[in-house]
């Protein structure tokens, strides 16, 4: 048997006992694994799951400090203590487990340093896109391949927004408050609205793409607090849907690009038709061409599914009796090369400014002869050539003018912007968006 401790008994912890109780009819394997301990905060809170109450415990130090524990489950979330009590389990040369993308996103460096000292796995699959298998694919069935991009919709929450902002003509603000009072958005929605929690999983998925670190300072992240009902609408009339797109890419001279923003996502694209709570990462190589996951990004059962598949996969590669004193000598030798997470250097960033986009713009403007034309010559002079530029109509007293570009260089376009922003004729600039 192998004995495991999990940290947390929440909505993923659950959902993972859940699973380990009721072996039959899943994968063989599941029937080697023993519930050692289970972490919790609040001893007395009612559970789910009926584990023995000597099982269940606040001293979670004791967990990853057992010798008898070889596999440590971390979904308790949060930086700490979930990062130092990682780090002690590492220490004590358990393999770990954990859902936690935030951690991994900034602490994966000091945390798989740590690993591959102690000759010890760290497998995050439930960390992206919930039940969706995207880490372990991309380590081996994607792995011959060259990739060029990875494209995600990894946050369910904006998804689901999104979609009602598209399907109801609701704004945001009133859709985020419905979605908070159903359980779709947290009470402090910040991380998901504002991009972060997808710059996190997106800076997860392109270090495994390019098989280098990834600063998570290094990802740009916009959210979606600033689409309106009137850019769903434009989007729409233009054969677009928005959505928050997290995007790692290679560009020109091999370094790489990730970033998290809204984009006008042509609809006849597959990325267009992943609507509410769902999660889908498109990933495109050579020589496979494009693959799309989808699924459900997360929930109990299905962020679960993943946590598990994940202890399998390090019960079924202890049974190939790899000792840690061979891993620790050589861990790119020892360690099943396609468990483990090895690369040590940081990738080469481009930055925003190097990027090539199409835009579209929304400006209010005073309703004064002539603003088109100023805006073209603007937009001219800094290379930025236009698709279209149309005066779709009135808000208030503000006329409303929306500009598609063509793919033009965002240093251009920023500098092209700011000279349009102080001219008199224009009042403000309320939508930025990318099309993709
Ligand atoms: P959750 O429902 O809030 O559960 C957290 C669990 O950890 C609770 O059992 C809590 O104990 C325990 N815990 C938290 N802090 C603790 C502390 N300081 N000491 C002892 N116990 C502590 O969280 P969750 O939704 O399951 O998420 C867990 C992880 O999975 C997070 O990293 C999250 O990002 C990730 N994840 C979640 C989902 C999802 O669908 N929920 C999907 C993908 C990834 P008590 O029960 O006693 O309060």
């Amino acid at each position: 048997m192998v004995k495991i401790g999990i940290l947390g008994l929440g909505t993923v912890g659950t959902g993972t006992v859940q699973i380990l109780l009721d072996p039959v009819g899943r994968h063989h394997l599941l029937q080697s694994v023993e519930i050692r301990r289970v972490g919790v905060r609040s001893i007395d809170k009612p559970r789910a799951v009926d584990l023995p109450s000597e099982l269940v415990t606040t001293d979670l130090d004791a967990i990853v400090c057992d010798p008898e524990i070889e596999i440590v489950v971390e979904v308790m979330g949060g930086i700490e203590p979930a990062r130092s009590l990682i780090l002690k389990a590492i220490e004590h040369g358990k393999h770990i487990v954990t859902a936690n993308k935030a951690l991994i996103a900034k602490f994966g460096d000091e945390i798989f340093t740590a690993a591959n000292q102690a000759g010890v796995y760290v497998m995050l699959e439930a960390a992206v896109g919930g039940g969706i298998p995207v880490i372990q694919p991309l380590k081996q069935s994607l792995g011959v391949n060259r990739i060029g991009r990875v494209t995600g919709i990894i946050n369910g929450t904006t998804n689901y927004i999104l979609t009602r902002m598209t399907v109801e003509g609701g704004e945001f603000a009133d859709i985020l408050a419905d979605a908070q009072k159903l359980g779709y958005a947290e009470a402090d929605p910040t991380a998901d609205i504002d991009g972060l929690d997808a710059g996190d999983k997106i800076a997860i998925l392109a270090s495994l793409a390019f098989g280098g670190r990834i600063k998570r300072d290094d990802v740009y992240c916009e959210g979606i607090r600033k689409i309106g009902a009137v850019d769903i609408a434009y989007a729409d009339k233009l054969n677009f849907v928005i959505k928050l797109l997290a995007i790692a890419e290679r560009v020109e001279g091999g370094a790489v690009s990730v970033r998290v923003h809204p984009t006008f996502v042509p609809r006849d694209r597959p990325l267009a038709t992943v609507n509410g709570v769902y999660n889908a990462i498109l990933v495109e190589g050579d020589p496979l061409g494009e693959v799309m996951l989808f699924g459900p990004g997360a929930g109990a059962g299905a962020t679960a599914s993943a946590v598990v598949s994940d202890i399998l996969a390090i019960v079924g590669v202890r049974q190939c009796h790899i000792s840690r004193e061979e891993a620790i000598e050589s861990p790119h030798n020892a360690l099943h090369p396609l468990l483990s997470c090895n690369h040590t250097e940081y990738s080469q960033m481009a930055p925003l400014s190097s990027l090539r986009s199409s835009f579209y713009v929304r400006f209010l403007c005073l309703d004064v002869p002539g603003v088109i034309g100023k805006l073209g010559t603007s937009f001219g002079e800094h290379h930025v050539s236009i698709e279209s530029i149309v005066q779709t109509g009135f808000q208030g007293d503000r006329a409303e003018i929306v500009v598609v570009t063509h793919d033009v260089s965002e240093a251009d376009f920023d500098s092209a912007l700011a000279e349009i922003g102080s001219l008199e004729a224009i009042d403000s600039i309320p939508s930025i968006i990318r099309v993709l």
